[in-house]
């Protein structure tokens, strides 16, 4: 998706060694290598991330992949200053100063000597302040604001956008970015001298080099670094974990918008004003891509039984879309994506099921009952403060939690009340009325499983139970496209020979019904160009491509020979009528399933094997149709050695068939309410001979 193969963030550090434990304020590194990613890696100090960083850029180098890497402190200063420090306005000349100035190691470094060096040739109060070695003065550098006047603007350009930013000049106290810039330049100076027209600068060069150093700062992302957090862990390894993924996630397009920034001299926070798509990319786990051969089909098959069919679209399919957490009002419909449990029991406590009169049963005495009635009541809500006392009875209201000293209540018609006292027959049973707190669901049950389709009545007992958010899969999005020189869009002028596309209405209505995104491609003429663009443009909208037309190996079956082309196509020819050869491959890893031109045949493949198929790579369970077994109202004799699939319906509790078994006949697809499914081998049916009907509904 994006130009660079690897992306490798480094948060760096200003400070000195930070030993051998992972602490943050360290140096650390986060990598997606070639889509891959790896555990952020501790660098205690500047030395062991410039030989890392080394390393890395040969390696990636070696292996022919582009890697883009990113730091969090600025490349340049301010306008004006590389100019008065250097006599050219080039960020560079400040680097190579630097490079020739700073020494450090892991112990010590001369930062603030430089700084004062840097200082004394502007008057001595500034552009540098703060100083962290407290009984070491420099001469022209400020410990604090107070005595600090700045020759030069405080502030990039950049840095009046991004909120929470710190300066450039700022040596010492929190936020030091000063000390970052100074210690962090001339490593990247001698990165691109170790490594000479292989390094290019943004966006003080053309990023075309095979390596690219940015300017990041993992503020950009801070509401999904904060969830992170929330986990637990270091906060600066979430940072360069998740702004690696987001870089590598982004889409291309955004990825060059990003990019395409002019600040020759001060230099730019890369994805300023694209925090929200860099927190989307960096959230959620997201899937592996299908592997190439996951359409292949045994060799020397010719025709596959539909069940065979369907257990391979079972095993090698898997979800393709990410994770993420909605609020309980917006997931309904939504795929469930791990098993969630409940945080509180239900009920939560011990409660009345009725209007009444609650009291211990233990303390009850033989025959008929006389109880007198303590002072107040239990309410849903609120409950009787204090405990009821053995041998008296209290008013309860549905709902309301039991109170200390009452297991067992009686309904309110059940009893003569009078002034301050109930009476009521014998024989009422211990723990009548009530209900056991958590009778229904006990707290860490699993309450809805990894794979559900999340219904309303879910959505209660999720709320029951304590939840609020809940985690989901993003919805899979489905492009439709037609194929076919003869088709015109309806309301669209037609001529002989035109008929109008009856496939994309009905292919939409069924990715609608299904629950998922449609993403309408509009129809192609049989040409072969045309519909490597659509298949291409497909692919960067959406999860899985649904194509009718063109799907088998004549002249203009176009489809076929374009996935044929990408080489991992695959030609499922099914024992299933109707259906001719389903088309599956996959274009650029999003799967395609090439289905037939014809209409009925169409609907069919769609519902047996796409459907099931798309439930997989949106993260459901497999799912089997519910069918019924009923007495048929026709007639049909059918040949053994493939399904048959009639456009049915039920009345009187019979099956009956449309008419006609014309695949080309859209009205019976209208006319049925499900399908009737004919087994592979032989078959006479006669009026009463017990069919499986799987009505459409079935389909989800
Ligand atoms: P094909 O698979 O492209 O050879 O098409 C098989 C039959 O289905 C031909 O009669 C096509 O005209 C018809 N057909 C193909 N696509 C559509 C469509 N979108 N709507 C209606 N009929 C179609
Ligand atoms: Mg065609």
């Amino acid at each position: 998706m994006t130009f660079y193969d690897s992306f490798a963030i480094v948060d760096w550090s200003g400070g000195n060694d930070s030993g051998p434990r992972p602490k943050r304020d360290a140096i650390w590194l986060g990598l997606v290598r070639a889509g891959v990613e790896e555990t952020p890696r501790y660098l205690r100090n500047r030395l062991e991330a410039e030989a890392a960083l080394t390393e890395l850029i040969e390696v990636e180098l070696s292996a022919g992949r582009r890697l883009m890497l990113g730091f969090d402190f600025p490349f340049g200063y301010p306008s004006g200053f590389a100019e008065a420090l250097t006599g050219q306005a080039c960020p560079f000349a400040i680097w190579e100063w630097l490079e020739t100035r700073i020494s450090d190691s892991p112990k010590a470094n001369n930062r603030f000597d430089v700084a004062g060096e840097v200082n004394r040739m502007f008057g001595g109060t500034g552009p540098f302040w703060g100083n962290a070695r407290p009984k070491h003065d420099v001469a022209g550098l400020p410990r604090t604001k107070a005595e600090y006047h700045n020759p030069f603007p405080d502030r990039r350009a950049v840095e009046a956008r991004a909120k929470g930013s710190f300066t450039c000049w700022q040596l010492a106290g929190a936020g030091a970015v000063g000390s970052q810039v100074l210690m962090g330049l001339p490593v990247l100076e001698r990165l691109r001298r170790r490594f000479p027209g292989k390094v290019a600068v943004w966006p003080f060069e053309p990023m075309v080099a095979p390596v690219g150093l940015v300017e990041i700062w993992p503020g950009l992302i801070d509401p999904a670094v904060k969830r992170a957090e929330a986990g637990g862990g270091i906060r600066d390894a979430h940072q360069v974990r998740l702004l690696a993924r987001a870089l590598h996630r982004l889409p291309m397009d955004d990825m060059r918008a990003m990019l395409n920034i002019d600040a020759p001299e001060e230099g730019w926070i890369m994805g300023q004003g694209f925090e929200d798509k860099l927190t989307h990319a960096a959230e959620g786990l997201r899937p592996p891509p299908l592997r190439d051969d996951c359409f292949a089909l045994p060799a020397g098959v010719d025709w596959t039984p539909v069940d065979e069919a369907l257990d391979m679209l079972r095993a090698r399919l898997h979800p393709v879309v990410r994770q993420t957490t909605l609020p309980l009002t917006d997931a309904l419909g939504r795929v469930l994506a791990e098993d969630v449990t409940a945080i509180r029991a239900n009920p939560p406590e011990t409660n009345t099921a009725v209007d009444g009169y609650g009291f211990a049963h233990a303390a009850l005495a033989e025959g008929d009952q006389v109880l007198p009635l303590v002072e107040g009541r239990a309410a849903a809500g609120a409950p009787f403060v204090g405990t009821v006392p053995k041998g008296m009875a209290v008013r309860v209201l549905t709902g309301a939690a039991l109170p200390e000293g009452v297991d067992t209540v009686i309904l309110q018609e059940d009893v003569t009340l009078g002034d301050d006292a109930i009476a009521f027959r014998s024989g009422i049973k211990p723990g009548a009325n009530t209900r056991q707190a958590g009778e229904d669901v006990h707290s860490g049950d699993v309450i809805l499983s990894k794979g559900r389709v999340l219904t309303a009545a879910d959505l209660a007992l999720a709320a029951a139970v304590g939840l609020n958010n809940l985690p989901v899969r993003a919805r899979l999005k489905v492009a439709v496209i037609s194929t076919g020189d003869e088709l015109r869009d309806p309301g669209q002028a037609v001529e002989t020979g035109q008929i109008f596309d009856a496939n994309r209405p009905m292919l939409g209505g069924l990715v609608q019904q299904f629950g998922y995104d449609l993403v309408d491609m509009g129809r192609v003429p049989d040409d072969r160009d045309t519909l490597r663009g659509t298949l291409d443009q497909a692919v960067e909208k959406a999860d899985v491509i649904l194509t009718s037309g063109g799907a088998s190996s004549g002249d203009e079956d176009h489809v076929s020979a374009l996935l044929n082309e990408a080489g991992a196509m695959a030609e499922w020819r099914i024992a299933v009528k109707p259906g001719r050869p389903l088309a599956l491959g996959l274009w650029k890893g999003t799967p395609v399933f090439g289905l037939p031109g014809n209409p009925v045949a169409a609907m069919v493949c769609t519902l047996i094997f796409a459907r099931p198929a798309m439930g997989v790579l949106a993260g459901t369970k497999w799912q089997e149709p519910q069918g019924f077994t009923l007495p048929s109202a026709f007639e049909k004799r059918k040949k053994p050695g493939r399904r048959e699939y009639l456009r049915a319906r039920v009345r009187d509790e019979q099956v009956e068939v449309f008419k006609s078994e014309g695949s080309g006949r859209i009205s019976g697809l209208s006319w049925a309410e499900g399908l009737v499914e004919l087994p592979d081998g032989e078959a006479h049916i006669t009026p009463g001979t017990l069919v499986r009907y799987i009505p459409f509904s079935s389909f989800g």
